[in-house]
């Protein structure tokens, strides 16, 4: 490909077999391609949204309404598309919700660019205008915000649950609500939460409402040995990450033995060996092993004369948790142990919970802000979905604890900032005005598409919507979607972190503004290895960047991420 002249020579600067499209070719390829993700995902937005089924390669089946698992799980291959699936993870990353919201806003915030590109409007032109309008609509959303208290249970409550509405049925949502709730009071400290000493295990079970929070560590292992008690109080627990097992031989090592006696001196020193193991755990004082990796039966044995509890093949995450619960070192060489490197609990019991089926409780741990939330639910494709709405619900009252500001949901606080921001567009002035207009009004998307999805005439609502918000106290009416009517969702118990609304405008404006900006996309035919590493990390950090909402972070696209 020719790329420049140079005094009548062509110089190629591409490699053969790259294409390349410019201009308003690429910019409406792209805007394509983004409105494209929007549109998968649109019709799962707002209460009454659906779900999509998801079926991976293997055959696996995920069930879900949550627009930041769609679009995870899904293989895109546009690299405008995965801009916007980045938006999703974004939003998720910093909000915990929305991220249908974003994703839906980001594919309306390009149709009205496009529409205004047609109209000879430069693209430079409104991504300033966009870039101005988020700002003021961020403004207007914070005037919006009431406050909340984190010790006000029953509005900590609503957020949980608005969170959840259309994940699960109403009355599953209130009690899936109140754990999370309660979860999150319990590791608040110092006004930040965070939800990752919250654990979150599943076991399939008689049911929804038997799911419980459970104060310490629950994972699903047994204990190493029949022979073990089922349960010991004033647990001593060593952590390790080692076999516990005599050195494996490698396959290709022989051992010649031609006496009797040869075997069974083969056979002490392996004895001996796990003796020596043995006796470094109960040295140090451990009565609980909990181990990363193996415990062959007869150091299990061994563990059960010396009256240890262990369990096997733990997993690393629930290793990692069980040290910051317990206190603990995960240690890795038995030959250094010592009483210092001990986690404590007030109890490990292998305790049944329906049936047969057990699991493992690690109780009255040293640290008490490690809970888990015990979900339980007929089939996992039901948990999992479980899983997700109170992983939602756990971010949101977080941030609402760490925040304390709150602002109604339900289409409301869109509709009023629409409002307002056309207002504002006319103290804009000049062709940025236009584009200040077009993202007023692509906020409409939102209300329009919950209304879309529970059935009801999208133009009557936002009509209805629109005329309630010019009167006074309207501010927080957002759509009733069971009666088709506009209600005061702060009455209605609808409300949303003011953060998760403020994300939404940032990050589909800045994912909005950097498609917009780009108007050349060349792809490679055949880059070399270093070359497509080269260009991820880059592009890594440009949306690193974006996402910290640095100066310039709206600005040109460093590298080519994905192509
Ligand atoms: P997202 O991934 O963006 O969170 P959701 O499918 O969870 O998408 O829908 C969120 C939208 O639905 C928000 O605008 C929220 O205010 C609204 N919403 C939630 N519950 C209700 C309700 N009971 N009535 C009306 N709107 C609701
Ligand atoms: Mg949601």
């Amino acid at each position: 490909m020719a790329n420049q002249q140079a005094g009548g020579q062509p110089v190629y600067i591409l490699k053969e077999g790259s294409t390349r499209s410019r201009g308003r070719e690429a910019q409406s390829y792209n805007i394509m391609a983004a409105m494209a993700v929007a549109e998968a995902v649109r019709s799962t937005l707002g209460p009454k949204g659906m779900d999509k089924m998801l079926v991976d390669p293997t055959g696996n089946v995920t069930v879900t309404n949550d627009g930041a698992t769609i679009l995870r799980e899904v293989d895109i291959e546009h690299p405008a598309a995965k801009m916007i699936c980045e938006v999703a993870k974004t939003q998720d990353d910093e909000a915990g919700d929305g991220t249908t919201t974003a994703v839906v806003l980001a594919g309306e915030l390009l149709k009205k660019a496009s529409e205004l590109i047609d109209q000879e409007i430069h693209p430079t032109v409104i991504a300033t205008g966009y870039r101005t309008a988020a700002e003021k609509a961020k403004e207007i959303l914070g005037n919006m915000a009431i406050s909340v208290n984190k010790t006000d249970k029953a509005q900590l409550r609503e957020i949980a649950m608005t969170a959840m509405t259309g994940k699960v049925a109403e009355g599953t949502g209130k009690m899936l609500a109140d754990l999370a709730v309660d979860a999150v009071i319990a590791v608040e400290e110092n006004g930040k939460v965070d939800v990752s000493n919250v654990k979150v295990e599943k076991k399939v079970g008689p049911g929804i409402m038997a799911s419980e929070l459970v104060k310490g560590i629950v994972f699903d292992k047994k204990r190493a040995s029949e022979g073990m008690p089922k349960s010991v109080r004033n647990a001593k627990i060593l952590l390790v990450n080692l076999p516990l097992e005599v050195r494996k031989i490698g396959a290709d090592t022989s051992i010649k033995i031609r006496k009797p006696e040869q075997m069974k001196s083969f056979l002490d020193q392996e004895n001996e060996q796990l003796q020596k193991k043995v006796a470094a755990i109960a040295g140090c004082g451990a009565n609980v092993v909990f181990c990363q990796k193996g415990i062959e039966d007869l150091m299990a044995n061994y563990l059960v004369k010396e009256g240890i509890f262990a369990v096997k093949s733990v997993s690393e995450t629930d290793m990692n948790k069980l040290a910051k619960a317990t206190g603990g070192r995960i240690v890795t060489k038995l030959e250094e142990i010592t009483a210092a490197d001990l986690g404590a609990a007030a109890l490990v019991e292998e305790r049944r919970v329906t049936g047969e089926d057990t699991l493992m409780f690690v109780e009255g741990c040293k640290n008490p802000k490690a809970l888990t939330i015990l979900l339980r639910g007929g089939t996992y494709t039901v948990i999992d979905e479980l899983e997700r709405a109170v992983h939602d619900a756990l971010r949101v009252t977080g941030v609402a604890v760490e925040d304390g500001k709150i602002v109604a949901g339900g289409g409301a606080p869109e509709i009023e900032v629409g409002l307002r921001l056309r207002a504002f567009a006319a103290t804009v002035g000049g062709r940025e005005q236009m584009a200040v207009e077009a993202f007023a009004s692509a906020l409409d998307v939102i209300p329009r598409t919950i209304a879309e999805n529970a059935g009801l005439d999208p133009i009557d609502m936002l009509v209805a919507l629109r005329s309630r918000h010019e009167k006074k106290d309207g501010k927080n009416f957002g759509l009733n979607v069971y009666e088709g009517k506009p209600v005061d969702m702060l009455k209605q118990g609808v409300i949303e972190p003011l953060r998760v609304k403020t994300q939404v405008v940032s990050s589909a404006a800045e994912a909005a503004v950097m498609i917009l900006r780009i108007d050349d996309v060349i792809a490679s035919g055949g880059f070399s290895e270093q070359e497509i590493a080269a260009a991820q990390a880059s592009a890594q950090q440009s949306l690193a960047h974006m996402r910290r909402g640095g100066p310039g972070a709206m600005g040109g696209m460093g590298g080519m991420g994905g192509f």
